[in-house]
């Protein structure tokens, strides 16, 4: 039992069309959109942001986006902004993913800036970090995630943290069917609590949810999101389709 109210984000990459994320959408709303025993957060690729804003109109379920620029706004084609985002009633945004650190060139440096754009504007960072087989493999996990944490939060403050979602997602089990051991979970999830502990109060670090994500499914969810430090998924590939999203949103309500 924990104060942190867990949390569902669904990650849907650039996938559905906009016709499509309608008629998902409206399944995820018809079978959770009223609940409030768990946060629940879609983030459609940016082409169905507004459509997905109007089906969640009324219901619990929160709009967030998969990336932005740092800038509120200027000569940065191809670009979209957090003030952009807030006008379409996101209230997340997903950076640092491993997609956009390993296809993007995506740089510690370059997410930190995301994040306190974010921050200002009253978007929720659902910041995530992970380690590549090859790091696990050398015994290099923490490091990373240490790594990778610090330099994000940089500049980050006391008031602000507490509104950060951390996703932890090891880059080898993204996709891949290949899903962290609870144990190997719940060990990077309490490093990131004492991270956070150590540069922010305890009270801020107690509050922060930390998600797991790769390859989480209605199969292993319910043995992960019991673990102590584990308070939620980003989920990408059960995402697509309400049926295993739903699932999902119960497991969590079940572990809550
Ligand atoms: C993700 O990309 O954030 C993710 C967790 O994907 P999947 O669930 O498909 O592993």
């Amino acid at each position: 039992m924990t104060s942190r109210k867990k949390l569902i984000a669904g990650n849907w990459k650039m996938n559905k069309t906009s016709a499509d994320a309608s008629a998902l959408v409206a399944g995820i709303v018809e079978a959770v959109g009223r609940q409030t025993d768990v946060d629940v957060v879609v983030c459609p690729p940016f082409t169905s942001l507004e459509s997905v804003a109007k089906a969640l109109e009324g219901s619990t379920v929160k709009l967030g986006a998969q990336n932005m620029h740092h800038e509120a706004g200027g000569a940065f084609t191809g670009e979209i902004s957090a003030p952009m985002l807030r006008g379409l009633f996101a209230t997340h945004v997903i950076l640092g993913h491993s997609e956009r650190r390993a296809y993007f060139g995506e740089t510690d440096a370059a997410i930190n800036q995301k994040v306190l754009a974010a921050l200002k504007n009253q978007l929720r960072p659902i910041f995530c970090v992970g380690e590549t087989l090859a790091e696990r493999e050398a015994g290099a996990t923490l490091k990373v995630v240490q790594t990778q944490l610090e330099a994000g939060l940089q500049g980050v403050n006391q008031d602000q943290a507490s509104s950060v979602v951390i996703a932890y997602e090891p880059v080898w089990a993204i996709g891949t069917g290949k899903v962290a051991t609870t144990e190997q979970a719940q060990e990077v999830h309490a490093f990131i609590r004492g991270l956070l502990t150590k540069l922010f109060a305890a009270p801020i670090a107690g509050k922060v949810r930390i998600l797991y994500g790769g390859s989480m499914k209605p199969s292993n969810a319910p043995e992960l999101l019991a673990q102590k430090d584990i308070d939620g998924g980003l989920i990408g590939g059960a995402s697509l389709e309400a049926r295993s999203f739903v699932e999902l949103v119960n497991a969590a309500i079940a572990a809550k």
